[in-house]
């Protein structure tokens, strides 16, 4: 586990993909309602594909910043609701097509002060990665009342580091 403030999201690529309703690995639609897995273990094909977050964040804690790849799971319970439903909420909103806007829903999750799940991968270990996964998130619970000032001034004052990994 590891306590870490999110300084940004990392809003380059899209916030959400298509996911396999039996590994969530990504699929690809290969023609109107037929999707197929891209994971080699499961390949599955299947009429519906499951909305899914995937995002990166860059985060600190106060010795270095990493970037955290964030999964659905982790996402669904930072932003409090899933991909399909926030997509439908920004649907009714906005006017361009939000395959590649970040929601404001998501981007809010800078400046949240989290703990998560580490998934520490062979590249962590053997060539020193600073990219890491997350497999579940916890918000701290005073971080929702908090403004980007008082953030700062905790992220001074707060003892905590990166590396405690169960
Ligand atoms: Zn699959």
């Amino acid at each position: 586990m590891c306590f870490v403030t999110i300084k940004r999201v990392e809003a380059g690529d899209s916030w959400r993909y298509y996911g396999c309703n039996f590994c969530h690995e990504e699929v690809h639609l290969l023609e109107e309602g037929r999707y197929k897995c891209v994971n080699p273990k499961c390949l599955k094909s299947s009429p519906y594909a499951e909305k899914s977050y995937r995002i990166m964040v860059l985060a600190h804690d106060k010795t270095k910043a990493v970037n955290v790849a964030l999964n659905d799971r982790v996402v669904k319970r930072l932003v409090g609701k899933t991909a399909t439903m926030l997509l439908e909420e920004i649907e009714d909103l906005a006017e361009t097509p939000p395959s590649k806007l970040f929601p404001r829903q998501i981007l809010d999750i800078a400046n949240e002060n989290v703990t998560f799940n580490i998934l520490i991968s062979d590249d962590n270990v053997l060539i020193n990665s600073t990219m890491y996964n997350a497999t579940d998130a916890y918000l701290s619970k005073k971080s929702k009342s908090l403004t980007s000032e008082t953030v700062e001034e905790i992220l001074e004052s707060t003892e905590f580091g990166f590396g405690e990994v169960s």
